[in-house]
């Protein structure tokens, strides 16, 4: 049996951050981050597209906890201990120059992920956190002032532990901490994009519309910004936030669900048929297939011209109220059949895990077992794309290894 102080079991975003923070705040005592297979950080390393978006330029609290469709109120107070700007001051006094790009994600300006894992290793490193690997923590046991940590072949007596082990696909993977009377939220995918087989809008893959809102329909979910159409169906800014908004909901549809596209950002139809009669008298003799009034590649026009059965060589000043109406449906409330939805590869999260009740987020101590703290995903905590879900990890991690060393 071997003893330690303070265990982290999980060496990702949370536990480094956790580690650092618990041996900042208490350097007398031993922290030792637990990881099960033989490499930290691995999510870092292929976050961002390998670039690694780490926070996002927002620093007004509130804001902030607006990205999160899960946990929004629990973070707000977390922030105040720790938020966006603490997480570029914390990088940048380490000397890892970070750089904000214009929809205000921030990464490393190396471009390359490696420049935070190297960061966190060496403060690590520099401040004597122990790391072992091939360690998977398969259940802990409470004594009276210590925990014991189980791993297939051994045990390990602690005094206190943070768990960090990250978004969890299955309950099964959550059981373990179940067992100590936490509360879990089923697990279920966030951030992913939407699969439309068979619909030909996937010929246009590629094709961009830069402000588009999309409804799921019978349903009051939203998702506007940019959207791209791809190879399976639609995906982009849009579709990512309406995946993350409906997490849960589109998980109970079966990801069988219809969504209505407004093409034209959220324009209202009056405001259309104004803008259509205006097209008509200063270009009623063009042909509708040529004059494309609108912010969509003319490919994407004709795509909808064909789909409301105009015909392009049709002038605009013979668009009869009929048919103008069916075009103004097809530009504003266009319907497609979502069916199956495909992971992001950019960026993917999973809604659900330990319940924030059981929590208390000034310390992330648990409410039920004094000397037990969470940390990052593996909360029902998630963030839609942006930086957020790893701002969302320091800080909670943060927050943890500060409160951690603090007698009961
Ligand atoms: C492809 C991809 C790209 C992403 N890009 C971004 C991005 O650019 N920006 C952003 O904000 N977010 C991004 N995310 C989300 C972000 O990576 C996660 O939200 C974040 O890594 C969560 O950190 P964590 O420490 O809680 O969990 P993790 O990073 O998952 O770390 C958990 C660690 O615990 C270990 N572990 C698990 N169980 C045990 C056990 N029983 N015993 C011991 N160890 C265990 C795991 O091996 C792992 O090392 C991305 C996610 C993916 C999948």
């Amino acid at each position: 049996m071997q003893s330690a102080t303070i265990a982290i079991i999980g060496g990702g975003a949370a536990g480094f951050f956790a580690a650092l923070s618990a041996k900042k705040h208490f350097p007398n005592k031993k922290v030792i981050i637990f990881e099960k297979s033989s490499k930290v950080l691995s999510k870092v390393k292929i976050s961002g597209g390998g670039r690694c978006n780490v926070t996002n330029a927002c620093f007004d609290n509130r804001k902030l906890a607006a990205f999160y469709p899960r946990g929004e109120n629990n973070l707000r107070k977390a922030f105040e201990i720790f938020n966006a700007q603490s997480t570029v001051d914390w990088f940048e006094s380490r000397n890892v120059p970070l750089k904000t790009f214009p929809d205000n994600c921030i990464f490393p300006q190396s471009n390359d992920s490696q420049s935070i894992i190297d960061c966190l290793l060496k403060e690590s490193l520099a401040l004597g956190v122990e790391i072992k690997f091939n360690q998977s923590i398969t259940s802990i046991e409470v004594e009276q002032d210590t925990f014991k940590l189980f791993t297939r072949e051994d045990n390990f007596s602690v005094e206190r532990v943070i768990v960090t082990t990250g978004g969890q696909p299955k309950r099964s993977g959550l059981e373990w901490l179940e067992k100590l009377g936490h509360e879990i939220i089923d697990p279920v995918p966030s951030l992913f994009t939407f699969n439309m087989p068979a619909n030909p809008i996937r010929d246009l893959m590629g094709n961009v519309v830069e402000k588009a809102t999309v409804k799921v329909e019978g349903t009051k979910l939203i998702g506007k910004g940019p959207l791209l159409v791809t190879h399976w169906g639609m995906s982009g800014p849009a579709i990512l936030q309406l995946s993350a908004w409906g997490a849960r909901a589109l998980f109970e549809k079966n990801y069988q669900f219809a969504v209505l596209v407004n093409w034209l950002d959220d324009e209202k139809e009056v405001d259309l048929h104004k803008r259509l009669d205006q097209i008509i008298r200063e270009h009623g003799e063009k042909m509708i297939g040529n004059l494309n009034p609108f912010p969509m590649t003319s490919r994407l026009w004709n795509f909808l011209l064909e789909k409301t059965a105009i015909h392009p060589e049709m002038r605009w000043k013979d668009l009869g109220n009929k048919i103008r109406n069916k075009l103004v449906n097809t530009l504003l409330s266009d319907r497609y059949e979502v069916s199956g939805k495909t992971t992001f590869k950019e960026e993917f999260v999973t809604a659900g895990g330990i319940s924030l009740h059981d929590v208390n987020f000034k310390t992330m101590e648990s409410k039920l077992i004094p000397g037990m703290f969470f940390a990052g995903e593996l909360l029902d905590i998630d963030g839609i794309t942006g930086g957020f879900n790893f701002q969302a990890a320091w800080t909670t991690g943060f927050i943890a290894g500060k409160s951690v060393g603090l007698s009961n």
